[in-house]
């Protein structure tokens, strides 16, 4: 290639590469500020517990396995995407130096040779296994319409999503066995033998009938296909449910210790409580009005939030909510889905009209409505089933206690018990002096 053109090759490249990160670090600062919109919460662990926790969570995805088959295509999925990315690193060489099969060319002739056709051919073998499972995933959610994909909350750009990121990885697939067969083909023409790769030197030999500017013209297409494919997934996935492939590392890093289902006391509650047991306890001072509970993001902890923007969408806690189940208007996915669209509405109509801008909606009301809060029986499977350690329980309980506490927005039967526990300390009509009573007639 000459110097006019190679200098072309590493402007374009660079171009491609310089603006996506660009984008994309601009998006990844904006996720990171709305999570910043929570409060703050102290998580009490040790970097052993965070470690392991995101080693078998993320990393290690194993509560995905509670669904076996389900966990074995995501597995072939994320493998091939973590081994796939082995093959960028000499993109990107290739990329910025204007070469082609830089690391091959370093290799060839000694052992490392064959290491990198091994690694080629194990990538191309992951991506053919990849192509079935993609497939499978489509006909999951347009053909056999799977009941977890088929809820109200995933109609609309969550459907088009899950499809916009398949698509992306057929176009991505195809892509690489052409560069990979093209560049093959080229080489049986050049040298009668291909470079050795499992699949490219068998699309290579079916290829080799070409004219050899066509065929350099479809590895480039494939070159800059995979290019393109990979920066544009990178620029896509903070506006996609797939950003959980980078989320769920500090989410499950980030794991609350208590077991699960355990609610936390309000400290104003508590301090109540003692002093109508204790007379003689002394309430201490609060700064300012307590709120109860959370009625928008802000109320939220920031934890709870970087669990919205983690959520992956797959529903197995609304498959596994006994509310859902019954027919309730209740999903902990939309939950988490809510919260997330709450946060970035609001970073929206800040960009739009001003730092100042309040859009006078809230969480609670406009996006999560009472009839889905009062569903939950607070049972935890949602937690439970959770792929990657996302609380939906802890922002419906965030959300209901506020419905209650301070919009008294409670069913009238509700009203009853709690203003028997405010005035006798139990849900029942008795005056905690005649608690007694029943004793007085025994023997
Ligand atoms: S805790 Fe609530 S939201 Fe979660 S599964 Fe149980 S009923 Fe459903
Ligand atoms: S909260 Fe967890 S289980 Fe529910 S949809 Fe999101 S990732 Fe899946």
């Amino acid at each position: 290639m000459n110097t006019f053109l190679s200098i072309v090759q590493i402007l374009i490249f660079g171009g491609l590469v310089g603006t996506t990160f660009y984008f994309g670090f601009k998006k990844f600062k904006e996720i990171y500020s709305n999570i910043m919109l929570g409060k703050p919460e102290t998580i009490n662990t040790t970097l052993g517990f965070r470690l392991k926790s995101m080693f078998l969570i993320a990393f290690g995805q194993k509560k995905m396995f509670k669904l076996t088959f389900a966990a074995l295509l995501h597995l072939v999925i994320y493998v091939s995407f973590c081994i796939t990315q082995i093959e960028l690193i000499e993109i990107f060489l290739d990329g910025f130096t204007a070469g082609h099969r830089r690391i091959f060319h370093l290799a060839e002739g000694t052992f490392f040779q064959s290491i990198y056709v091994f690694a080629i051919s194990f990538i191309e073998f992951l991506t053919l296994l990849t192509l079935v499972v993609t497939i499978i995933f489509i006909l999951r959610r347009t053909t056999f319409l799977i009941n977890r994909f088929n809820k109200p909350e995933l109609k609309g750009f969550p459907a088009k999503d899950a499809l916009t990121i398949l698509t992306f990885e057929l176009i991505l697939i195809t892509c690489i066995f052409l560069m990979n067969g093209a560049d093959s083909a080229i080489r049986i023409k050049e040298l009668g033998h291909g470079y050795g790769f499992l699949i490219g030197d068998i699309i290579g030999s079916m290829l080799a009938g070409l004219s050899l500017g066509v065929l350099e013209v479809l590895e480039k297409i494939g070159w800059y296909g995979h290019l393109c494919m990979v920066l544009g997934f990178l620029l896509y996935l903070p506006y996609s449910k797939h950003l959980h492939v980078l989320l769920a590392f500090p989410n499950t890093f980030f794991t609350r210790p208590e077991a699960k289902g355990e609610i936390h006391n309000m400290p104003a509650i508590m301090h109540e409580v003692k002093s109508m047991i204790d007379p003689s306890y002394t309430v201490p001072a609060t700064d300012g009005e307590v709120q109860f509970g959370a009625k928008d993001v802000f109320d939220l902890s920031w934890k709870s939030l970087l669990d919205a923007d983690t959520c992956t969408e797959c529903g197995r806690c609304t498959q596994a909510c006994p509310a859902n189940i019954t027919g309730k208007k209740l999903s902990p996915r939309k939950i988490m889905m809510d919260t997330r669209d709450r946060m970035e509405d609001i970073t929206k109509g800040k960009k739009e009209h001003g730092p100042d801008f309040i859009d006078n909606k809230t969480l609670l009301g406009d996006y999560i409505t009472a009839e889905e809060l009062r569903a939950c029986t607070t049972c935890n499977a949602c937690v439970e089933e959770c792929p990657v350690n996302i609380s939906p329980l802890n922002i419906i309980v965030e959300l209901r206690r506020n419905l209650i506490m301070e919009q008294s927005d409670s069913p009238s039967e509700w009203n009853t018990i709690f203003a028997n526990m405010e005035n006798n300390q139990a849900p029942w009509q008795f005056s905690p002096e005649d608690r007694l009573k029943w004793t007085e007639e025994l023997n």
